[in-house]
C-alpha cells in the first residue's frame, strides 16, 4: 500500500464515518466548520461568527507515549486525538478540525498485520472524532526513518472572542476543582507493566487487544475521555477564572496554573477523588502518588471564586473541590493526618525511561 492509497483509505473512511456521528447537531456543526477538507493543498476552516481560533499540537511517539505491544492500535489512535482535544477542553473551546501527520515504518505497510494496525489506529481515532465532532481535515504521511510509529496531531478549535479559559486567570482565594477521578491512567499503566513483565518474551495477550468498546471508564490509560463538554460549560456559564488539563499530573499542572496566575496553592490529600483503579492494588501512599503525579488522566483542573457556587456534577461529570489558591508562591499538600508539606512538581516521566 503506497502513500496515495493510504490517503484515499483515510479519506473514504472518514466520509463513511461522517454518517454515523453522535447527533445531527454535532455533525452539522462539524461540517459547517470545515469548508474544504482532505484533498487540496490546504483545508479551509470557518469558525463560528464572533469566535476566535485556538490551535494546539501534540506528538505521539512510539516508545515514548505508547508501546505497540502494550497499547492496542485503537488506543493509540484514540489517545493521539484525545491529547489535543483535552487542550481544547481546558480552554473551553469546541473542536473545528483535526490534522494528522503520520510516519509509519516501511515494512508495516508491506505486511498485512501492519496494514491492519494502521486501519485499527484510524478506527480508534475516528470513533472519538465522530463522537465529539472533530473532523479529520488533512495531514501528511511519510515513511518512518527508524522503524517507529510517529504521529503529530494538530487540533483547531474555536471559542467566543475574549472568553477562552486561560491558566493565568486565577486569584488568591479562588477554590480549586477537578473533574472526574485522578490516578487511573497511571494505575492502569502500572498494571500493564506488571502484566507484560510476567509475559516477557511474548506480545501482550491482554492489553494489546483492548478496544474502546471494552469501556472507556474501565481503561483510563488506554481510552481517556477528554472533558470537552465540561470545559465548554465552564466557559458558557462563566464559572471558572482559570483552567488547565491534567496531562502531566496534578502536582505539575497545578504548578503551571499557579505560575501563570502568580499565586500559590494548598490542596488536601483527603479531598482528592482517587480513581478506583488507583486504589485497587496499591497502598494508600501509592494511590496518592498516582493521583498527584501520575499524569495522562486528561481531567480538568480549574479555579473559581468562592462566591461562585459550583455544582457537584457538570454535564454528568463529578466535580470535586480539592483546595484553594493562596497569595505568594509555593504549593502545599495537607496530608490525611493533618500535617502540611510542600508539594513539588513530580509529574509525568514517560514510561520508556521508567522501564
Ligand atoms: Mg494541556
Amino acid at each position: 500500500m503506497g502513500e496515495l492509497e493510504l490517503i484515499d483509505r483515510i479519506r473514504s473512511g472518514w466520509r463513511a464515518s461522517a454518517a454515523i456521528g453522535p447527533s445531527p447537531r454535532v455533525r452539522a456543526a462539524a461540517s459547517r466548520g470545515v469548508v474544504l477538507g482532505i484533498g487540496d493543498d490546504c483545508a479551509i476552516l470557518r469558525p463560528p461568527r464572533g469566535h476566535e481560533v485556538l490551535v494546539t499540537t501534540d506528538f505521539t511517539l512510539e516508545g515514548r507515549h505508547f508501546r505497540r505491544d502494550w497499547h492496542s492500535p485503537e488506543s493509540v489512535g484514540h489517545r493521539a486525538l484525545a491529547r489535543g482535544l483535552s487542550d481544547l477542553a481546558a480552554m473551553g473551546a469546541r473542536p473545528l478540525a483535526a490534522f494528522l501527520s503520520l510516519a509509519l515504518p516501511t515494512d508495516m505497510l508491506a505486511k498485512r498485520a501492519g496494514r491492519a494496525w494502521v486501519e485499527h489506529f484510524f478506527d480508534g481515532l475516528r470513533d472519538l472524532a465522530g463522537r465529539v465532532g472533530a473532523p479529520l481535515a488533512g495531514g501528511d504521511t511519510s515513511e518512518s526513518p527508524n522503524d517507529m510509529v510517529l504521529a503529530d496531531i494538530v487540533l483547531v478549535g474555536s471559542a467566543p472572542a475574549n472568553r477562552a479559559l486561560r491558566r493565568s486567570g486565577g486569584s488568591a482565594g479562588d477554590a480549586l476543582y477537578v473533574t472526574g477521578a485522578l490516578g487511573g491512567a497511571a494505575a492502569e499503566l502500572a498494571a500493564m507493566a506488571l502484566l507484560n513483565e510476567k509475559q516477557r518474551g511474548g506480545p501482550s495477550k491482554k492489553t494489546g487487544t483492548i478496544r474502546a468498546s471494552d469501556s472507556a471508564t474501565e481503561h483510563p490509560q488506554l481510552f481517556p475521555e477528554p472533558r470537552l463538554a465540561v470545559g465548554q460549560a465552564l466557559l458558557r456559564r462563566r464559572l471558572a477564572t482559570a483552567a488547565i488539563d491534567l496531562s502531566d499530573g496534578l502536582s505539575t499542572d497545578l504548578a503551571h496554573l499557579c505560575r501563570e496566575s502568580g499565586v500559590g496553592a494548598v490542596i488536601e490529600a483527603g479531598k482528592l477523588p482517587i480513581h478506583p483503579l488507583a486504589k485497587a492494588h496499591s497502598t494508600t501512599e501509592q494511590a496518592l502518588g498516582f493521583a498527584l503525579n501520575g499524569g495522562e488522566d486528561y481531567e480538568l483542573l480549574f479555579a473559581a471564586p468562592p462566591s461562585v457556587r459550583i455544582p457537584h456534577t457538570l454535564v454528568d461529570v463529578p466535580i470535586t473541590c480539592i483546595g484553594k489558591l493562596l497569595r505568594g508562591k509555593g504549593i502545599s499538600l495537607i496530608e490525611q493526618n493533618g500535617r502540611s508539606r510542600p508539594l513539588k512538581p513530580g509529574g509525568w516521566e514517560h514510561f520508556a525511561v521508567r522501564h
